[in-house]
């Protein structure tokens, strides 16, 4: 089986709210360069199966941190994006310690990767997984799931967050998917958000991951990250995602969103950031710098 990091918040328009809102949001990847070295991962993640990569370790002497945030704030100075050959750095930093940085839901195909996702809303990877372990051995295509009917679906994901409003979402838009697209799932972010139960970051989750699309999904993690370090500021995730798509070199937007995720769950956690381990340290301009 799969897997790919979990997932999105909420229907239509909530990509334009803040990520607080939204709960822990889409997971990236697997590969898990950025996980820490002993302690176990954070609530939302299964226990690492990887030990970190050296790589994780900053290979370069953190220059003294640049002005602040904050400082910049409150002289009235909007946050500006890192300049392209510092954005490129950064990315490349990323690629080298993880070159295909995978997710932590597991799936079989993009439809039961879809259903994965939408049930990871405010529930964490682990749970998800552990429903879905039953789940998708019973019904792993849309007419399969109609079949299995709404009080079973109820039942196999009942031990994760909102399940009665998911089960009916899997219902909902499996039918959906059989009634307008033959049973598979659609490619483009247009169609997927029509889906119940499916919202920007749901889609842009199943678009990179399934189709290889290189859409970046922003999470609760991603947007700490790029506003902290900073790269893309923003003051709603929409904004954030856009101010990426902008600044990413094409080579690396496939896999920015889960490299970013990644390194905001193991890495910059929003109480600690672990900078000692943080392997763009050097190019970090945030306040929160440890080092
Ligand atoms: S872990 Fe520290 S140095 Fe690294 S990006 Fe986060 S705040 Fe900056």
């Amino acid at each position: 089986m799969r897997n790919l990091k979990s997932g999105e918040s909420r229907k239509a328009g909530r990509a334009r709210k803040g990520p607080a809102a939204q709960g822990a949001g889409p997971g990236a990847a697997g590969a898990l360069a950025n996980r820490p070295p002993s302690k176990g991962p954070p609530s939302k993640s299964p226990p690492s199966k990887t030990l970190p990569s050296k790589a994780l370790l900053s290979k370069t002497p953190p220059s003294k941190a640049a002005p602040g945030l904050a400082a910049r704030a409150r002289g009235g100075t909007r946050p500006t994006p890192p300049d392209p050959a510092t954005v490129r750095a950064i990315f490349a930093r990323f690629q080298e310690a993880d070159p295909e940085p995978k997710g932590e839901l597991n799936y079989v195909n993009p439809f039961t990767l879809l259903v994965a996702v939408v049930l990871s809303a405010q529930a964490t990877d682990v749970g998800v997984n552990k429903a879905t372990s039953k789940l998708f051995a019973l019904a792993d295509t849309p007419q399969k799931m109609v079949a299995l009917g709404e009080d079973q679906v109820r039942d196999c994901i009942k031990t994760i967050g909102l399940f009665r409003g998911k089960a009916k979402n899997v219902i909902a838009l499996s039918r959906q998917l059989i009634d307008a697209h033959h049973g598979e799932v659609p490619h483009t972010r247009e169609e997927l958000e029509k889906l119940p139960g499916v919202g920007r970051k749901t889609a842009n989750v199943v678009l990179n991951i399934a189709f290889h699309q290189p859409t970046i999904a922003v999470d609760t993690h991603l947007f700490r990250v790029s506003n902290r370090i900073p790269l893309a500021p923003g003051k709603t995730v929409l904004d954030v995602e856009l101010g990426l798509e902008r600044i990413i070199p094409p080579e690396y937007k496939l896999h920015a969103h889960h490299w970013l995720i990644l390194h905001g769950r193991y890495v910059c956690k929003a109480r600690k950031p672990e900078c000692p381990r943080c392997i763009i340290a050097d190019y970090c301009r945030s306040d929160e710098k440890t080092i």
